[in-house]
């Protein structure tokens, strides 16, 4: 036990000098304002772990093939959620690396999770032909958590079997890092659960609609960049282009210390050009934590007026929490101001200098095909976004899948909002 509990801060403390790293990155990039000194964040003690795409042997290039893929990662998923049903509440703090476990928050978790994958493995099972790979055994409804306790590189194919390996090892970690957001909440809380019908994680879109976002722009822009000047400055703009260039939009949550240094670099009419057709909500002021910031009202309003000011016709009234971490009672605050808190539920990793964007488009074509709807988590501060978005557009340029328009969304705050959340139709067709 003692060992484990050694192993265990070791780990937390190797991934503590990757993120101190990354901030070193952030203060080099921008303004030392606009980034908290301390990274509230949650740390992943086994780094973060990407699946390897190519070990799925068929194209999907189809409706059928989509749902074929979405059902084996489903299974996989599932397997890996009944497993973690069996481990009593004294192995938690090991496995997942923390010293203080909310076990009651990790039981509604995988609650919420057999919910989320039941209904996804209905719908990708819906078009199974007799005898199709990773269909339902036996037409009764209520088969799947016996389908996926049941699934093993056993009973698959063996052309499946190479992708049954990495994605099994895959999907364990990635359940391991969602029980680990669900054991520290509600204390320090992220985006693994909403605390009111005003928050919006992305479960409502419908099925193959997925939203994407971007989080801690804008940078300063090409003019400021230079031979020994930072090459992250123009990468604002370059997700800008490339979102256009694929004919897609994107809401951008943006700091308010960087988008007023922009502001005043440029001028009010070449910040319109720049989020021409797309959506601008606010990240706060700076990136803290607005769960651990007296002034975390300050830095909402002003952000948000200064980006309403600014792009009228871009603005949505929409709030991302740096990190997702908010008050629990923050909710009437926002519902007063008309604010919609804003999450994710497909987080890219985008940020991780440990990953490649090839890592970045496999993990979220991973999620994409588990969750099968959704708000994607990207980063227009970071350099990988702006490679990895066109290649999930080509992925899947054949099939149904719909890139959600920013525009249909309803941002609107307060009560009205929750049951139109899910609303939207698609971005290709502006
Ligand atoms: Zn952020």
């Amino acid at each position: 036990m003692q060992d484990a509990d050694v192993r265990g801060r070791f780990h937390v403390t190797a991934a503590w000098v990757r993120r101190i790293s990354l901030l070193a990155v952030l203060l080099g990039a921008v303004s030392a304002t606009a980034f908290d000194e301390e990274q509230p964040g949650v740390v992943y003690p086994n780094g973060v772990v990407t699946p390897r795409r190519d070990l799925w042997p068929d194209p999907i290039d189809s409706a059928a093939e989509f749902d074929r893929a979405s059902r084996a990662e489903i299974l996989v998923f599932a397997h890996a959620l009944a497993d973690s049903e069996t481990f009593g509440d004294d192995v938690w703090k090991d496995r997942l690396g923390i010293d203080t476990v909310d076990v009651d928050s990790i039981h509604h978790t995988q609650h919420d999770l057999w919910q989320r994958v039941s209904q996804n493995y209905a719908i990708a099972a819906r078009g199974c032909a007799a005898d199709e790979a990773f269909c339902p055994a036996t037409p009764e409804a209520n088969s799947f958590r016996q389908e996926a306790e049941a699934f093993s590189s056993d009973i698959i194919q063996p052309r499946y079997k190479a992708w049954f390996d990495d994605a099994t090892r895959f999907q364990e970690t990635y359940l391991n890092d969602l029980l680990r957001l669900a054991a520290l909440f509600p204390s320090s809380n992220n985006e693994i659960e909403i605390f009111n019908g005003n928050e919006m994680r992305g479960w409502k879109l419908q099925d193959r609609h997925f939203l994407l976002s971007f989080d801690d722009g804008p940078t300063p822009g090409p003019k400021r960049e230079g031979p020994s000047e930072d090459s992250k400055a123009a990468n604002t703009d370059l997700t800008l282009d490339m979102l256009r260039r694929n004919h897609v939009n994107g809401v951008f949550f943006s700091l308010g210390a960087s988008f007023q240094a922009r502001l005043r670099d440029s001028s009010v009419d070449a910040m319109k050009t720049l989020y021409s057709g797309m959506c601008i909500g606010s990240h706060g002021w700076t990136h803290k934590s607005h769960a651990r910031w007296p002034q975390w009202q300050d830095s909402v309003a002003s952000s948000s007026k200064l980006i309403h000011d600014t792009l009228p016709d871009s603005y949505v009234p929409a709030f991302r929490p740096p990190y997702g971490q908010r008050l629990p009672d923050s909710g009437p605050y926002f519902q007063r101001r008309g604010l919609k808190v804003v999450l994710w539920n497909i987080d890219s990793h985008d940020w991780d200098d440990a990953l490649t964007p090839d890592d970045v488009r496999q993990r979220v074509m991973s999620l994409m095909l588990l969750w099968r709807r959704g708000i994607v988590l990207f980063h227009d501060f970071f350099p990988r976004a702006h490679a990895v978005v066109p290649r999930l557009i080509s992925w899947l340029g054949h099939d149904d899948v719909t890139w959600v328009n920013c525009h249909d969304v309803d941002w609107s705050g307060g009560n009205r909002s929750a049951a139109r959340s899910g609303d939207a139709t698609s971005n290709q067709n502006r």
